[in-house]
């Protein structure tokens, strides 16, 4: 049986990154990927300012897109409205994004091997057993669940949470390639296309739009029709080509949970660590692999399995402040048009997403609108 000290299942960005931590630290590192890479995530691909402060390697040739500003609309109204600076976003293609990290990690030493679907973990007293579905038997240390919204490590540690609120993507073409210089400027986010909280989204990549759909609740009737309904809100995507939809589950954190045992670690999708606000997964999939790395290295070394303290430390850094970001999803989404409006309130959001204040000041500014 091969032996590791860190089988990481899944590479996305959570996994990837983790698994380049580990390496970089002189663990002996493998991640297994159940696609062949490089392989489609269904995705809007929008990176906040603050992943790049993450990351200890230039991604710049990946970015199809720089978004100075955003634009917001109900599905009452016609007109857009436009804050030019507000929110910017690099726009990536996930299945390139997620394929340069994994070659980061394998570049810092990390083993890979794709196409091989992980079947079963099971821990023990002193590693953990996997296994693939060809049969293989690798053996860890410590496993890492990395492998997104529906993760079979995170049931095998414990976890019964489920698979998160639900979204709908496709990527759409523009007759007229010129359109998407026309309206590259900006990210677009429409509120009340969909019940309950949840937008849609429009963001601009190098020859195409993402676009989108997503709420956090587990169930959507008619999902496919909503999202019809909102890309038929924009003239400008009329009469384009659409590459086929994918719906997807997006892990929206609900509370702090403890999201490791002594042998097996949760990062990202796989921890439910999905913004509850903006749906932002990305961040947070990138930070906990950098925070878990870091300590399943140091812990690995002074008495070889895991405390509490990654869950701790994941709480203190990213969870703990998403029940501020709840309590301002529901503020929000009472009466979005009205928030989007204020100045102030897209400033906050702004600076949240270059994580220069939090989601209690956030909520603060919210607050303040109430009373207004
Ligand atoms: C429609 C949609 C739009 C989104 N838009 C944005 C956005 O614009 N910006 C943003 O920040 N976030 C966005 N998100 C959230 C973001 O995509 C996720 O939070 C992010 O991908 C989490 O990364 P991860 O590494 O945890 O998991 P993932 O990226 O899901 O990677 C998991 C990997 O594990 C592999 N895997 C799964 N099971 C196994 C197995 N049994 N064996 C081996 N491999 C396995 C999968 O193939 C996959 O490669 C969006 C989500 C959706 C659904």
């Amino acid at each position: 049986m091969e032996r590791y000290d860190c089988v990481i299942v899944g590479a996305g960005p959570g996994g990837s990154i983790f698994a380049r931590c580990a390496a970089q630290r002189g663990l002996k590192t493998l991640i297994i990927e159940k696609e062949s890479l490089p392989r489609y995530k269904a995705c809007g691909g929008g990176l906040t300012p603050a992943v790049k402060n993450l990351l200890d390697f230039d991604y710049s040739p990946l970015i199809e897109r720089k978004v100075s500003g955003v634009a917001f609309i109900s599905r009452d109204d016609r007109e857009l409205v436009y804050y030019p600076d507000s929110m910017p976003v690099e726009m990536v293609a996930r299945r390139d994004f997620d394929h340069y990290l994994v070659r980061q990690a394998v570049s810092a030493g990390a083993v890979l091997i794709e196409k091989t679907k992980v079947v079963s973990v099971r821990e023990l007293r002193d590693h953990v057993d996997v296994e693939t579905e060809n049969g293989d038997r690798i053996s860890g240390l410590i496993v890492v669940g990395a492998d997104g919204a529906r993760s079979l490590v995170a049931r095998a540690a414990g976890s019964r949470r489920g698979y998160g609120g639900i979204a709908i993507e496709a990527e759409i073409f523009p007759r007229d390639p010129a359109i998407v210089d026309e309206y590259g400027k900006h990210s677009i986010f429409g509120f009340g296309f969909i019940p309950g909280d949840g937008y849609g989204w429009i963001f601009p990549k190098k020859d195409h739009f993402s676009v989108g759909i997503g709420t956090s609740n587990t169930q959507m009737p008619g999902l496919v029709s909503i999202y019809r309904q909102f890309v038929d809100h924009f003239d400008f995507l009329k009469g384009a080509d659409e590459n086929q939809r994918r719906g997807w589950f997006i892990p929206y954190c609900k509370s702090s949970e403890t999201i490791n045992t002594r042998r097996i670690c949760l990062v990202g999708d796989s921890a439910h660590l999905v913004d509850p606000f903006s749906g932002e997964g990305i961040y947070s999939a990138i930070l906990s692999g950098i925070i878990g790395a870091q300590i399943v290295s140091d812990e690995l070394g002074k008495k070889g399995y895991l405390s509490r303290r990654y869950s701790r430390e994941v709480k203190k850094r990213i969870t703990g402040d998403f029940m501020f970001g709840r309590w301002c999803s529901e503020i929000y989404y009472r009466a979005p048009s009205y928030f989007y409006r204020k100045n102030r309130v897209v400033e906050a959001l702004t600076r949240l997403s270059n994580k220069e204040i939090r989601y209690r000041d956030v909520l603060n500014e919210l607050l303040k609108g109430r009373k207004a």
